[in-house]
């Protein structure tokens, strides 16, 4: 067996000291049938450990990943080797949770903690768990979900959306480019087209890759600059931070050129959905009178299809006006709907009761309210959160949360918190338990 040591730092096992031998026996026999711990090897070759049982992370605490949290990893999971990250582990003979410091196959030989990237429609529900080195640095902006090995590589993540959109398996090829060099001569000139065209071919956008595969939600990015500034920031971030996955657009399209690409998708595809607001801009309201003029010139043209907002909801006078010029839908992003929590990680320019008021302005027009929710275990499920979460979603008649996940190195945003947070209630149960539409996705609303 491989170099163990006992776990440091603010994790707190949860197995020790707890029972009596008879009901420990009862315990450890119950550790036999949970997934096994995976590592990667110096080569980063991925292999499992059954020795030690498979532990996951919620918030500052480890628990072992019991059988029903884990599904079977969904296709187009990524897996990410953790450098300077030791991985943890339970003991299945013990009970402890210990640290695997070497190769248990080759001994001496050093060993990474590994983590999953989930795919679109999925929710993390725990985290992966790790031991830093002091070498150890800021991981890029992904979401670093819990893996083990159960007969096949499994994870914890439930499916929060029966939409297949972004399936990795429904993505055309052909289709794509055809529709690429299909748009470009049909729209020669529009520099949306061909912003989107980029994103398609340079980060792989699954809703421009939609766009040109001509189906389900397109994207209407439109304003280079924010009004807050997220600490996981997808489209702009800092020098010493990580990079981040996108590069901001450069300029304002005008309201025709972003009729033209609505207009056009909305013709074509089935079930259409337009958003603003995607993640290669910054805050679409700050563009404001432009999307009014473009959502009156699509509206002028047809009723069909559904046209969406993904915002910070940071000006509900600016709501208003969109909705009253047509805008079906809205989606507010949020990684709290605690005051103090949010402006931890948004640094906002705007005061947070605007996100309340924003909804209010689309539920007195019957309009369509979502909450992009950056699901993070320990801090989404903290029972104060909790409790503000479902507080929002019932005072501001919240339609569907979209439960998607935080993508920032989780010991970076406890550090960010720095809240001492007690046990989660657990995602799953969070989700039964908020009286309103669960998703993943804008939905296609007719
Ligand atoms: S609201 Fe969006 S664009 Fe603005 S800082 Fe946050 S993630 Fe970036």
């Amino acid at each position: 067996m491989g170099q163990l040591s006992p776990t440091r730092g603010r994790f707190t096992p949860h197995v020790r000291g707890l029972a009596s031998k008879g009901k420990m026996d009862y315990i450890l026999a119950m550790f036999e049938h949970l997934p096994s711990l995976v590592f990667a090897d110096a080569e980063g070759r991925v292999m499992d450990f059954p020795d030690l049982a498979m532990v996951a992370r919620s918030g500052d605490y480890l628990l072992p990943a019991a059988k029903e949290e884990v599904i079977p990893l969904p296709e187009g999971s990524q897996l990410y080797v953790l450098p300077e990250r030791m991985p943890v582990g339970l003991d299945r003979k013990t009970g402890e949770v210990v640290v695997l410091e070497s190769n248990p196959y080759e001994a001496s030989s050093p060993v990474s903690a590994v983590a999953v990237f989930l795919p679109a429609a999925y929710t993390q529900t725990y985290l992966a768990a790790w031991e830093r080195s002091h070498r150890a640095c800021e991981l890029p902006l992904l979401a670093y979900t819990a893996l083990g090995w159960q007969d096949g590589f499994v994870t914890t993540a439930v499916r929060t959306d029966p939409s297949t959109r972004q399936d990795p398996n429904t993505f055309d090829r052909e289709k794509i480019e055809k529709g690429i060099l299909q748009w470009l001569q049909d729209l020669p000139g529009n520099r949306l087209v061909e912003h989107l065209v980029s994103c398609a071919t340079c980060y792989g956008c699954p809703a421009a890759l939609n766009l040109f595969q001509g189906r389900e939600e397109a994207p209407l990015p439109t304003s280079p600059s924010c009004n807050a500034a997220c600490v996981g920031c997808i489209s702009l971030q800092v020098k010493g931070r990580p990079p981040s996955p996108q590069k901001r657009i450069t300029f304002v399209p005008t309201p025709e050129e972003i009729a033209e690409v609505a207009l056009r998708h909305i013709a074509t595809a089935d079930s259409p959905v337009v958003s603003f607001g995607q993640g290669c801009e910054g805050e679409p309201l700050i563009q404001a009178e432009t999307i009014c003029r473009a959502i009156g010139l699509v509206r002028s043209k047809t009723t069909a299809g559904t046209i969406n907002l993904n915002t910070n909801a940071s000006m509900p006078g600016m709501v208003a006006r969109l909705a009253d010029a047509g805008l079906d839908s809205i989606r507010i992003s949020m990684n709290s709907a605690r005051r103090e929590t949010y402006e931890k990680y948004f640094r906002p320019s705007y005061p947070f009761d605007a996100l309340s008021e924003s909804a209010r302005e689309m539920k007195k027009r019957g309009r369509f309210v979502s909450i992009n929710l950056f699901v993070f275990p320990g801090l989404t499920d903290a029972p104060k959160e909790a409790q503000a979460l479902r507080r929002f979603v019932e005072d501001n008649e919240v339609d569907m949360i979209q439960w998607r996940n935080l993508n920032l190195d989780p010991d970076v945003y406890l550090e960010m918190l720095g809240q001492n947070l007690p046990a989660g209630v657990g995602i799953r149960r969070l989700m039964d338990e908020i009286p309103c539409r669960r998703g993943y996705f804008n939905p296609y609303l007719g």
